[in-house]
């Protein structure tokens, strides 16, 4: 600014060529300075505003990771309790819904016999099995520590129930890898509820039909 004030100065007193020179090579000077700081400070901003970038985009991957963590269970990489108790909520506004509840037969025998990795190896196969049965159809849910909720919506009791019986049936009649010599079972129980239905009346309802495929003999499906 001293510079710039200098060579106005000399510009408007017109006392002689050496002045007005000295004035303005002072201020040439000047200037490049200010624009290699110039420069200097764009290539500063341009770094911080790529250090942001990259910031905000592992912002947005830890924030959809917490999403999911607190979505899902660890142990199956199935929907959590709250996750699926949402969904079935949100299903039971729109349409009819088939709930499935399921739960492993004796399987505190198994952890007795085995321990609790076998058990834990138990139910991860199972989710797997949940899984190759329903394929993109339904969603899981881990309800409890043996216990799992399948969302069928948009599905008739009669093709819920059907689905059901073909999870027995894998269940019953195949070995599981991860512990072979054990027969594994597991007991089900199916609600149907029309759209507007609170989902609590779809959950015990299902519930009492599982408690019903316990009382008569465990290993089957209950409508
Ligand atoms: P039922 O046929 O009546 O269902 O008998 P059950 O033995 O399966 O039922 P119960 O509810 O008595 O036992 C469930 C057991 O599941 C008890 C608990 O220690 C065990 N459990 C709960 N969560 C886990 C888990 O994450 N891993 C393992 N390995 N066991 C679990
Ligand atoms: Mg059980
Ligand atoms: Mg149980």
């Amino acid at each position: 600014m001293a510079a710039l004030a200098r060579a106005n100065a000399a510009l408007a007193a017109e006392s002689g060529s050496l002045q007005l020179r000295e004035a303005l090579e002072d201020l040439a000077t000047h200037y490049r300075r200010l624009m290699r700081e110039t420069h200097r400070l764009i290539r500063h901003g341009d770094r911080t505003e790529a250090e942001l970038n990259t910031a905000n985009t592992k912002l947005q991957q830890l924030s959809a990771e917490l999403d999911y963590k607190a979505r899902h269970d660890t142990l199956t990489g199935s929907l959590n309790r709250g996750a699926v108790f949402e969904l079935a909520r949100r299903y039971l506004t729109q349409a009819p819904l088939s709930l499935i509840m399921l739960d492993i037969d004796f399987f505190k025998r198994i952890n007795d016999t085995y321990g609790h990795p076998a058990g834990d190896a138990v139910i991860r196969e199972l989710v797997e099995r949940l899984s190759a049965v329903l394929g993109d159809t339904g969603h899981i849910g881990r309800v409890g520590g043996e216990e799992f909720t399948i969302l069928l919506p948009d599905t008739a009791l009669q093709a819920a129930a059907h689905i059901a019986e073909r999870i027995r049936a894998n269940v019953a009649n195949h070995a599981f890898d991860c512990l072979p010599q054990h027969p594994v079972t597991a007991s089900f129980g199916i609600s149907w509820s029309t759209p507007g239905t609170p989902f609590e009346h779809a959950y015990s309802r299902a519930d009492a039909a599982l408690y019903q495929a316990k009382k008569q003999g465990r290993n089957q499906v209950v409508c």
